[in-house]
């Protein structure tokens, strides 16, 4: 009696075993490895979920965005990388032109991530939404002086602007989504009013530039929404104060669209699991996780039909430039040239 007890506790304890073990039925465990621009606090818990549910391991890899790349290109056919993960499609452009990504598709990936918010031969697809909006100082800003991004090139903004440096991808896209909408020439004519105007020389990131808005330093500020977000969450007293003094204006409503951009994955060249990267971002595109995903960072979802974070709703709604994506990262060294040509440092 004993023995068949323990008998019985082998075979369970095997099968327990096997089933930890073999996860799929052809035997080895599926892992995939990640290289990420994004946080890991950003995507840990979504990536533990998908591991929970699939049986596919996840090894993360987080760093710099640039330096990511770099590390891509230089890996080369050796990468181990099967799905690389970072923000504004000028960077997914730039990793799809060095030939460091693949294509790859399906039904889910397709309903998942609108048409113009992935790439064109499916090199890439958008996660998270972001806007570059205006912050301003109510007290001495009249919000109804506000509309577009073209009239802060108007001489009433004459030292009134902060803005972080040209050598940042957010602007380099905002500029070159300007080039894709309104050519060069008005492009190049807006950058020379747009940089006459700057309180002073680009400095910092976004977060400095809301800053320096709460603190008098210029009226108004260009930033990316989740960063204004993130500091009315913060748990550091001055960033919420600081926050709390400005106002939120969204740009082109007249016009095109407020510009937005994306956060984004595309599956390597070199990965030997490109199935599991595929999986990978079908499970970031669906609904439940696109809502953790966009509402930790005070972003976006990019599927349709999922609702932002109420804090998000509270800045009201807004239209969105339906520029494909894509143009952003095709645009870019022309964006750089143009800044470069008009002095914005
Ligand atoms: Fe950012």
């Amino acid at each position: 009696m004993v023995r068949l007890h323990t008998r019985i506790r082998r075979a369970t304890l095997l099968l327990i075993l096997l089933a930890l073990s073999g996860l799929t039925a052809c035997g080895a465990p599926d892992a995939v490895n990640v290289y990420s621009a994004r946080q890991e606090a950003l995507i840990q818990p979504l990536l533990e979920k998908f591991t929970a549910e699939t049986g596919i391991t996840v090894n993360l890899v987080t760093g710099n965005g640039d330096a990511l790349l770099a590390r891509l290109e230089n890996e080369g056919d050796n990468s181990p990388a099967d799905l690389f993960l970072t923000s504004d499609a000028g960077n997914l452009y730039r990793a799809q032109a060095k030939n460091l990504l693949q294509p790859v598709t399906s039904p889910a990936l397709q309903a998942g991530a609108p048409a113009h918010l992935r790439s064109d031969e499916n090199y890439w697809y958008g996660l998270s939404v972001r806007a570059r909006v205006l912050v301003f100082a109510a007290e001495r800003v009249d919000a109804a002086d506000l509309s577009d991004y073209t009239s802060l090139a108007d001489p009433v903004w004459r030292d009134r602007i902060c803005v972080r440096s040209s050598g940042n991808i957010y602007n380099q896209s905002l500029v070159a989504g300007m080039l894709a909408s309104d050519g060069p020439a008005a492009t190049a004519s807006w950058l020379d009013g747009f940089v006459a105007n700057f309180a002073r020389t680009p400095q910092g990131g976004d977060r400095d530039q809301i800053k320096a808005v709460a603190a008098g330093q210029c009226d108004v500020a260009l930033v990316n929404s989740y960063y204004l977000g993130g500091m009315l969450q913060s748990d550091n007293l001055a960033e919420r104060e600081a926050a709390e003094q400005v106002t939120l204006f969204w740009p082109n409503q007249a016009g095109r669209g407020t510009h937005i951009n994306i956060s984004g994955a595309g599956v390597t060249r070199a990965a030997s699991k490109p199935e599991a990267a595929r999986q990978l971002m079908e499970f970031m595109l669906r609904e439940d996780s696109q809502r953790w995903y966009a509402q930790v960072n005070n972003e976006f979802p990019v599927r349709a039909g999922v609702e932002p974070s109420a804090l998000l709703q509270s800045w009201g709604s807004f239209e969105a430039d339906a520029l494909n994506v894509s143009e952003l990262g095709r645009l870019n060294a022309e964006a750089v040239k143009a800044m470069d040509r008009a002095g914005w440092k």
